[in-house]
């Protein structure tokens, strides 16, 4: 059996309290959420805190609103409440395609959307999504709060901008009514991490695309995103062969690697692949609500 190296716990009872004890007990100490990525972690030794400070009672974290035209989420917002949220599908059904495949109700239930975006796997679905929605997110420490835009928050592989004494606090989306979107997974088998995902917002203007984001999972895509794909996008009609482009465009714009999933050539195909799948139905999506 693996057991975690022996660690102190504190329980925080609001966001200050939670920063002044990241202040105080140093670079040693983590936030546990859900716990669903950080315990795992102990356990193999990978991660080997001195001291969890424990935000489960920061219940004031845990919303989805609207606010200043935007769609807010608050970093202890579970998986589950993103997936059942109203307002979520109204705006934004990507995200909710994006969680019927993120792992099983046990995960989902507990996971937050703060703890999958700080832990920063590769493979991480909301990444992608949120990635491909422009979300800005905002992070908390003694001098205030920041607005971190996209590009500046993945940093690499388990590497986010949120420093050792600071948390995130809030994920931001503008709100655009006539955005379509749409997420495309593919995984072993039921609730497994992916093979590769690719997330596609687009909105309409006059017949042409007006504003498109492309995001990608598991294929080593810098910030999540294919910024070339994007390109080809913006100021063409949504006809098939603009999005069969992009959608190529994509399966260059990322740097797969070999694994038990798949070989670099196959991964890039499924980007290719899962992307114009995403992009014909955010396509469709776009039009209808224009
Ligand atoms: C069996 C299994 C299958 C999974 N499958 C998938 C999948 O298919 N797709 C997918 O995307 N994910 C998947 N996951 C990952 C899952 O979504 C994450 O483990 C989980 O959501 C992480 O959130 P958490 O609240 O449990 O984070 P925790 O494990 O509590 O924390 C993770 C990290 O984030 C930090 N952290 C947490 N909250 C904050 C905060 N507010 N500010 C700053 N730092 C913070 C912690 O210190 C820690 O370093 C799977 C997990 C499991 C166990």
């Amino acid at each position: 059996m693996q057991v975690p190296a022996s660690f102190d716990y504190e329980r925080a009872a609001s966001v200050d309290h939670a920063l002044s004890l990241l202040r105080r007990h140093g670079p040693e100490a983590r936030l546990i959420a859900g716990g669903h990525s950080l315990i795992p972690m102990m356990k193999l030794r990978l991660a080997q805190p001195e001291v969890l400070i424990d935000i489960n009672d920061l219940s004031d974290l845990s919303y989805i609103r609207i606010a200043d035209n935007r769609l807010c989420i608050g970093a202890m917002t579970r998986h589950a409440d993103l997936l059942a949220s109203p307002l979520v599908a109204e705006h934004y059904p990507m995200l909710v395609e994006a969680e019927e495949v993120i792992a099983d109700p046990i995960v989902r239930n507990r996971g937050s959307v703060g703890g999958s975006l700080c832990q920063a796997d590769p493979s991480e679905d909301l990444s992608a999504a949120f990635a491909a929605l422009g979300a800005s997110f905002v992070v908390a420490g003694e001098a205030g709060r920041r607005e971190v835009q996209g590009e500046d928050f993945h940093l690499g592989p388990y590497t986010t901008a949120v420093e050792a004494d600071e948390m995130l606090v809030e994920v931001r989306i503008p709100l655009r009514p006539s955005m379509g979107s749409a997420y495309e997974k593919l995984e072993r088998r039921a609730g497994d991490w992916a093979v590769a995902a690719a997330a596609a917002a687009i909105r309409l203007e006059d017949g042409v695309i007006a504003e498109a984001g492309i995001g990608l999972s598991a294929v080593n895509a810098a910030h999540f995103r294919s910024p070339q794909a994007e390109r080809r996008l913006v100021g063409n009609p949504a006809d098939q062969a603009t999005l069969a482009e992009a959608a190529s465009l994509a399966g260059a714009d990322c740097n797969p690697s070999a694994d038990q999933r798949g070989p670099v050539d196959y991964k890039r195909h499924l980007v290719s692949e899962l992307t114009l799948r995403a992009l014909v139905r955010a396509a469709a999506s776009a039009n209808r609500r224009i």
